[in-house]
C-alpha cells in the first residue's frame, strides 16, 4: 500500500502515521518527492486494512498496489536512481553507458585484445563471461576462475570496471572477489534464491529479462533484489522469445519508453543477444538509445570467426569502433 500525504502534512503527522503503520506490523518507508510525500508499506503479504490510516491528519489518500513489485515502482520512488559503477553513473537523464567485450572469455590474449579495442573506441564497462549458461551441455561453458582472471586482468590493464555473469549461488565469493558488476542472465532471471543473495550484496548488479517473460515477472524478479537492501540494480532488455525466427529472438523495444514509466531503475539494452546477426546490431543499437535506453551491452570479438561462442552476432573491434563513431551525431541530437 502506498500512503500519500497532503503537500502540507507536517513532520508530526507524518510520523503518526507511520507509527500507525508500524503497529499494524509493517514497515514504513518515507518516499519524498517533489510535489508530495508519500509513505510506502513494506511487508504485508496481502491487502492491508486501511482503516487506522485512512482517517489520520495529513493522510491524502491509500493507494493499494496488487502488482508483485512496490520498492522498483516509480509510484514508490519517483525520481530515477543512479547505479555507480566505477566512475561511471548510469541512470535516467544521463549519458548511456556502453558494456562491450565478447560472449565468452577464451584467453589471455584474447581478452586483452578485446579490452584494448573496446576502450580505444570508446566503451565505458569490459564484459566477459566465465560461467556459461549455454543451451546444451556439449557446447563451451566458459573457463570458470581461469576466465575472471583473464577479465581482472584485462579490464585493470585498460582501467575498465569488468562484468561477469554469475549462475549459481555457490559461485558468488569467487565472481564478487573479481568482477565490479554481477550479470544475472536471462536463463536466471526467476532464480529467486539467487536474486536474494545478490540482493545482500554491496555490489552493482544486472538483471536480464527472461526470454518469456512479462514486464510484471520482470519486474517481480527485480523486486527479490531491491528488496534484500539492493538498489544498485540495472535492467537489460536482450530480446524474447516469439514466433519469429528469422533474428535469435524479438527486440522488444517498446518496453523502454514504458519500463522508464514503470519504473525509477536504469535499463540498458544487448542488441547482440536480442537479433543473433552482426549486421542489425549497430542499427538496432542505436534505435534503443532513441527509444531512451542507458546504455547498451555488446558482444565485441577480436576474431569472430573463431569465437568459442556466439560469433554471428559480435562486431569486430573495427565493427564496434565504427557503431560507436556513428553514435556521436545521434548522443548530440538526444542532448548528451
Ligand atoms: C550473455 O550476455 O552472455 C548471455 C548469456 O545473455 P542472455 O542471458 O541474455 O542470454
Ligand atoms: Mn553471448
Amino acid at each position: 500500500m502506498l500512503i500519500v500525504m497532503d503537500p502540507q502534512a507536517t513532520d508530526e503527522q507524518l510520523k503518526k502515521v507511520r507509527e500507525a503503520v508500524e503497529a499494524l506490523g509493517f514497515r514504513a518507508e518515507p518516499i519524498p518527492g517533489q510535489q508530495r510525500t508519500a509513505i510506502g508499506v513494506l511487508g504485508n503479504q496481502g491487502y492491508v486494512d486501511d482503516s487506522s490510516i485512512r482517517e489520520l491528519p495529513g493522510v491524502r489518500e491509500c493507494i493499494h498496489v496488487t502488482k508483485p513489485y512496490k520498492m522498483v515502482s516509480r509510484d514508490f520512488h519517483p525520481d530515477p536512481t543512479l547505479v555507480r559503477i566505477g566512475g561511471h553513473l548510469i541512470g535516467q537523464g544521463l549519458a548511456p553507458v556502453l558494456m562491450a567485450g565478447p560472449c565468452s572469455i577464451e584467453s589471455e590474449s584474447q581478452m586483452l585484445r578485446a579490452a584494448s579495442e573496446v576502450k580505444a573506441a570508446g566503451a565505458h564497462i569490459l564484459r566477459g563471461g566465465a560461467f556459461k549458461p549455454r543451451t546444451g551441455p556439449h557446447s563451451f561453458q566458459g573457463l570458470g576462475e581461469e576466465g575472471l582472471k583473464y577479465l581482472r586482468l584485462a579490464g585493470d590493464e585498460v582501467s575498465m570496471p569488468v562484468i561477469t555473469e554469475v549462475m549459481r549461488i555457490e559461485q558468488l565469493d569467487l565472481v564478487c572477489r573479481y568482477a565490479d558488476v554481477l550479470q544475472i542472465g536471462a536463463r536466471n532471471m526467476q532464480n529467486f534464491d539467487l536474486l536474494k543473495e545478490v540482493g545482500k550484496l554491496k555490489k552493482p548488479v544486472l538483471l536480464k529479462r527472461g526470454m518469456s517473460a512479462t514486464l510484471e515477472e520482470f519486474l517481480g524478479a527485480a523486486e527479490y533484489i531491491v528488496a534484500e537492501g539492493n538498489d544498485q540494480l540495472i535492467l537489460c532488455e536482450r530480446g524474447i522469445r516469439t514466433f519469429e525466427r528469422a533474428t535469435r529472438n524479438t527486440l522488444d523495444l517498446s518496453v523502454v519508453p514504458l519500463l522508464h514509466e514503470m519504473s525509477h531503475l536504469p535499463l540498458i539494452v544487448d542488441p547482440s543477444h536480442a537479433t543473433g546477426k552482426r549486421s542489425l546490431v549497430p542499427v538496432m543499437a542505436k534505435a534503443a538509445l532513441v527509444a531512451g535506453a542507458q546504455g547498451l551491452m555488446i558482444e565485441v570479438h577480436p576474431e569472430p570467426e573463431k569465437a568459442l561462442c556466439d560469433g554471428a552476432q559480435s562486431l569486430t573491434g573495427e565493427g564496434f569502433a565504427r557503431l560507436v563513431q556513428e553514435m556521436q551525431g545521434l548522443l548530440r541530437y538526444l542532448g548528451f
